[in-house]
């Protein structure tokens, strides 16, 4: 099994202004090559995605599984634009 992780908040990423929505969806983009990279090596190895959440000091640190399958449908209607707020629907509601 391999397991790709990603952690929040990333200070590179917002340097660069990667929004929470934009890593995630990466993080399932990678996801999804690495599988065909490996299917097309004759591998047919298990790959998850997870995500290393800094909640602050009384939280602390969590990790939480990331389904690609369910990211996927959560964003086939609102796809994740670079530079645009995350779901357009929330974006256009907000005064
Ligand atoms: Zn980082």
């Amino acid at each position: 099994m391999v397991a790709l992780y990603a952690h929040a908040p990333c200070g590179a990423a917002t340097k660069i202004g990667m929004s929470l929505a934009q890593i995630l969806d990466n993080l399932v983009q990678a996801k999804l090559e690495l599988k065909q990279a490996l299917l097309k090596a004759g591998a047919a190895t298990k790959v998850v995605c997870l995500v290393h959440i800094d909640r602050g000091a009384e939280e602390g640190k969590r990790t939480y599984f990331l389904s690609a399958a369910e990211w996927q449908l959560m964003t086939r209607h609102n796809p994740i634009v670079p530079g645009r707020r995350w779901p357009a629907q929330l974006a256009k509601a907000a005064p």
